[in-house]
């Protein structure tokens, strides 16, 4: 394999310090002259290299994936894929709404998060359970009811509607119901690669397999009163509406409170952590959620913007895209690159402390979300790094001039153009 790689390396440094007028030369003269030795490409890009006969997927597949199919030059080794879209993954349909997920069974590089995306319609309820795993949320569509218990006893209920977030810390029981005309739609995700959505706490299955007369004891009420429980997981399920959100919270806080630290936040209240031409970005982490124990980023590029040139020295990071289309490569250790694009519905992921950009190849906004399994968010730009390194250094490794040095920003701009 590294020998592999080393002939990679190889022919494209003898492409690049050849130019391409060289090349153009060079192939003219080919042609021209029939009885000369002929010359041999050492160029992988030839133009007749550059078709694809015989079976193919689909056009389709291919035009959503053209740093896959036609790499840039740029690019060097067979990196694992860091990409994986929720339209591959199985969808589990019920009642009260549907939901799929993307794991570490499906992305094997992605080992610390798992993600899912749920819909439930109006009145469908996510059952009430718990898990391992912190759970972080995306509302992405429609309205929902939340609540949860935490450890000591007390209550949170809120409604939340597109944009908002929430987090659920581990083994903090709580449900999800769909409100409004239409119910809503949202993403999931947890810190654990090995997540499974299918294998959660559910309050039926417990009480399903608790004896009776314990439930009864437990109680101190009669064994009839379980009757009525399912004999089987309700999981997501469709009911009525709940009542006014103040009626639920008044019910639930009766004697012990509501948590201290809410589990919801609504990032369309605060201000942008960054602005630029290119775009913007809002960090939510425990500095402004203290809550939570899982960082994030909601980043919108515009056309043409990018999210610069960085790394995360703290986490991997596990992406959604939420709208729009970009490109992302991630550059690992040994020379080695992959280039891979996204749209809608894609997830990414990157291991820690690897270095990667995301640019918007599309013409509209490209959204997507930056999620971190960590309480805080950090990273280091390449910009950064330059801008504070001694000038003569950096120009004596990569001859870009100290003038140019001089003139990178000493803030970290994040999104560029500036
Ligand atoms: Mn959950
Ligand atoms: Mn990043």
């Amino acid at each position: 394999m590294s020998e592999d790689r080393d002939q990679t390396k190889v022919s494209r440094r003898k492409f690049l310090e050849a130019g391409s007028a060289v090349l153009v030369a060079a192939a003219g003269m080919q042609t021209a002259q029939g009885q000369q030795s002929k010359i041999y490409p050492t160029d992988t890009h030839t133009g007749i290299n550059e078709s694809q006969p015989g079976p193919k997927n689909n056009t389709e597949l291919d035009g959503e994936n053209p740093d896959s199919a036609w790499p840039p030059e740029t690019d060097a080794g067979g990196q694992p894929p860091f990409k994986y879209s929720f339209s591959l993954a199985h969808k589990r349909i019920e009642a009260g709404g549907w939901t799929r997920q993307v794991t570490v069974r499906d992305l094997p590089i992605s080992k610390t998060m798992a993600g899912v995306e749920m819909r439930l319609i109006s009145g469908g309820i996510r059952e009430l359970h718990w898990h391992v795993a912190s759970e972080w949320a995306l509302m992405l569509y429609g309205s929902a009811r939340i609540t949860a218990v935490d450890q000591r006893g007390r209550a949170f209920v809120e409604d939340v509607n597109a944009g908002d977030l929430w987090l659920f810390p581990g083994g903090v029981p709580h449900s999800i119901q769909g409100l409004g005309e239409d119910g809503c739609k949202f993403l999931l995700v947890f810190k654990d690669g090995n997540f499974n959505e299918f294998g959660t706490f559910l309050l039926t299955e417990w009480m399903h397999h608790t004896p009776k007369e314990v439930l009864a004891k437990n109680f101190d009420v009669p064994e009839s009163t379980f009757d009525k429980v399912p004999k089987k997981e309700l999981f997501i399920f469709q009911r009525e509406l709940p009542r006014p959100l103040a009626e639920e919270k008044r019910q639930v806080e009766s004697v012990t409170g509501g948590v201290p630290n809410t589990f919801a936040f609504f990032p369309s209240q605060m201000r942008p952590s960054k602005v630029s031409k290119g775009g913007e970005v809002k960090i939510v982490d425990r500095k402004n959620f203290p809550a939570t124990d899982i960082a994030s980023a909601i980043v919108t590029l515009k056309p043409g913007g990018l999210r610069e040139l960085h790394w995360h020295p703290n986490a991997d990071e596990w992406q959604y895209y939420v709208k729009g289309k970009g490109r992302m490569t991630v550059f690992a250790a040994g020379g080695l690159a992959r280039t891979m694009d996204f749209e809608g519905g894609d997830v990414g992921y990157i291991d820690i402390s690897m270095p990667h950009y995301i640019e918007n190849t599309g013409d509209e906004d490209l959204v997507f979300i930056e999620v971190f399994p960590t309480p805080f968010y950090e990273d280091i730009s390449l910009a950064e790094w330059l801008a504070h390194t001694p000038a003569r250094l950096v120009d004596e490794h990569i001859q870009v001039g100290e003038d140019f040095l001089a003139k990178i920003q000493k803030k970290e701009v994040v999104i560029t153009p500036e």
